[in-house]
Parts: C-alpha cells; sequence; structure tokens
C-alpha cells in the first residue's frame, strides 16, 4: 500500500509529492497531462521559471522527481475513490487499483469555453484571464474586458496599474447606472450588446463582434469563463465546496484536508482566491506536508 495517491500530477500535485518523496513517503501520482495553461506559450510571474513555456516547467519538475525512489508518476487518470482514512483505494482508467493511506485532489479546474466563435481558438492567445500572468508583456496597449458581473469592477481598477487604454465589454449584463458612471469617470467606455463572434489577427489581436453596433477591435481580451472542477471525484465523495465568482472550489481547513478525514486538495481545485502556478505550488507542497504529518505517531 502507498502513502499517498496524488491525483493530478500538475503544479499542485507534483509540489505535493517532492515533499513527501523527500521524506520517503512512498507516493503515486496519476495524471492526464491536461494542465490549466497549455493553451499558453509562456506562463509568467513564477519565481525562477518566469517567461517558460508551462510543459518546460513541468518536464523539469518531473525530471528532478526522478531522484526520488519512492515516487511513481503515473499516466493514467483516476476514475474513483472508494475507503477511509489510512485505507484509501483509487481505480484507474486501465482498471488498476491502487490502496493509498491518504489522498491530495489536485486535478485542477477546466475553463467552459462559452458557445461563441472563436472564444476557444483566441484562449491563452490573444483571450486571456489574468493581467498577472500576462499583462507585462501587452502592457500600454488597448485592452478590452468581456464583463463577468459586478466583480468585474475590481479588475477594471487593477487594470490601470498596466493601462490606460480599456474598453468593457457587457455581454449581454445588467451593468448598474453606479457601475455606468464610474466606467464614465474613468473614461472607460461600455460597448452594450452581446458577444456574437471573436476574431483574431496576428495572434494578439480580437476583434469582438456584436449583436447590436459596429465591430470593435482590441489588442487583447481579458475574460473569465466558469470553470468546473475537471473530474467529478469530489462529488461522489459529497466533498464540501465553497462559491467563488466562476465557479467552485473544494473546502480545506488549514492544514489542506477537506470534509473528509485522509483526503487533501491543492491548487486550482481548492482554490478560492486568485489561482496561479505559485499558488498551486505553495499549496501542494503543504497538502503533501500535511499529509505526511498526518502520518507520524
Ligand atoms: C490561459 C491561461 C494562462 C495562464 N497563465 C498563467 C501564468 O502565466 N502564470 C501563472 O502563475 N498561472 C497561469 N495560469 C493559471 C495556472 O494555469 C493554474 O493556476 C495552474 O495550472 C493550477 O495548477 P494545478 O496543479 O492546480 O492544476 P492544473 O495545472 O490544471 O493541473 C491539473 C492536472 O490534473 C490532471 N487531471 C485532471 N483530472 C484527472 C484525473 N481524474 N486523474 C488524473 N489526473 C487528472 C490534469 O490532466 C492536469 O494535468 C494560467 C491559466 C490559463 C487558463
Amino acid at each position: 500500500m502507498d502513502d499517498v495517491i496524488i491525483i493530478g500530477g500538475s503544479f499542485a500535485g507534483l509540489a505535493a509529492a517532492l515533499q513527501l518523496g523527500r521524506a520517503r513517503r512512498k507516493v503515486t501520482v496519476l495524471d492526464t497531462g491536461l494542465q490549466r495553461n497549455r493553451f499558453a506559450g509562456r506562463s509568467h510571474g513564477v519565481l525562477g521559471h518566469d517567461d517558460k513555456p508551462p510543459s518546460a516547467i513541468l518536464a523539469e519538475a518531473r525530471q528532478q522527481l526522478a531522484r526520488y525512489p519512492a515516487i511513481k508518476l503515473v499516466n493514467a487518470r483516476a476514475d474513483s475513490i472508494s475507503g477511509a482514512i489510512d485505507n484509501f483505494s483509487v481505480l484507474t482508467g486501465e482498471g488498476e487499483s491502487i490502496g493509498a493511506r491518504r489522498v491530495i485532489l489536485s486535478y485542477g479546474v477546466v475553463d467552459q469555453m462559452p458557445d461563441v466563435p472563436g472564444y476557444a481558438e483566441g484562449w491563452g492567445k490573444s483571450i486571456i484571464p489574468c493581467p498577472y500572468c500576462d499583462g507585462f508583456e501587452v502592457a500600454g496597449q488597448h485592452w478590452g474586458l468581456v464583463w463577468s458581473g459586478p466583480q468585474s469592477m475590481n479588475q477594471v481598477r487593477l487594470f490601470h496599474d498596466w493601462t490606460d487604454r480599456l474598453t468593457v465589454f457587457a455581454d449581454g449584463h445588467d451593468v448598474t447606472s453606479e457601475i455606468r458612471a464610474d466606467l464614465a469617470g474613468r473614461q472607460v467606455p461600455l460597448v452594450d450588446g452581446r458577444i456574437t463572434e471573436i476574431a483574431h489577427r496576428w495572434g494578439h489581436s480580437a476583434t469582438v463582434k456584436l449583436d447590436t453596433g459596429p465591430d470593435v477591435i482590441v489588442d487583447i481580451l481579458f475574460a473569465h469563463p466558469r470553470t468546473k472542477p475537471s473530474a467529478s471525484l469530489h462529488e461522489t465523495l459529497g466533498l464540501a465546496t465553497v462559491n467563488t465568482p466562476t465557479g467552485i472550489a473544494l473546502k480545506t481547513d488549514e492544514r489542506r484536508e477537506t470534509s473528509t478525514p485522509g483526503i487533501y486538495a491543492a491548487g486550482d481545485l481548492a482554490n478560492p482566491g486568485i489561482p496561479s502556478v505559485t499558488t498551486a505550488i505553495w499549496q501542494g507542497a503543504m497538502a503533501g506536508i500535511f499529509a505526511q504529518q498526518s502520518m507520524i505517531t
């Protein structure tokens, strides 16, 4: 039996594995290789790894983990979890059953692309979610923001640090008169109407087509589609969740343990705040350490 099974072997999962492997705990990492930022050419803001392709950061991490004999990286999907603390059983897509005393869930979330032509094609290139990830590279350019609710006003305030040229797209949302006045005071145009198509040119330019009014061209478009966990294992287990502006996150305590004893969670799957590679690595490392500490006698 393993000490820990980690489900999801990207930034959070591999960080957990590193701590466990260094503590000489036997750990299996199951991963399907679809990390959230795979659509982006480069990853930013990760100390020591700034401006590298995300896949290169993960490849380097996997290479470093090969040093630890207690860590086994398996390219497989986890299909189900049963049992209880000290005796969990995880069934893989290949039908293999793996036993472990603890489980760490780090299977991330999926961005759900709206049914708008050009949206999915531009995701990670001319449509991006986060100014900390890619804002520096397009600072001073004409930014667009797809409104997703009152929380979008925080983005408007935030974006001033990167650009003075911002256009907001209401995209069918009912934007209140107070917000309209605030935007006008900041000289931020608000374009009403629903987005019907997004066309891309030169990789980093988006032409936003609307059901009312003329097209609007921006250099880069920020958007926050709804998210959903990449797997439903937490649902079957009945784990507690909290709402986030775009979906849900697993609820954990300060030791990253979920509502079920012995099951820990880390990374975007369990982050109701600002998702990032750095946060995922930190939460993963903590989940690994606390899972290990829970097994000492
Ligand atoms: C377009 C874009 C660009 C971004 N750019 C940046 C950036 O520049 N800097 C930054 O800090 N952050 C960036 N992010 C955010 C970053 O991608 C996430 O915060 C980070 O990937 C979260 O890591 P994670 O390990 O929690 O989840 P993920 O990286 O999403 O990994 C989850 C892993 O679990 C696997 N998995 C899913 N289901 C199963 C299952 N049932 N069994 C086994 N494995 C499974 C998946 O295949 C995947 O490998 C960006 C996000 C997007 C969408």
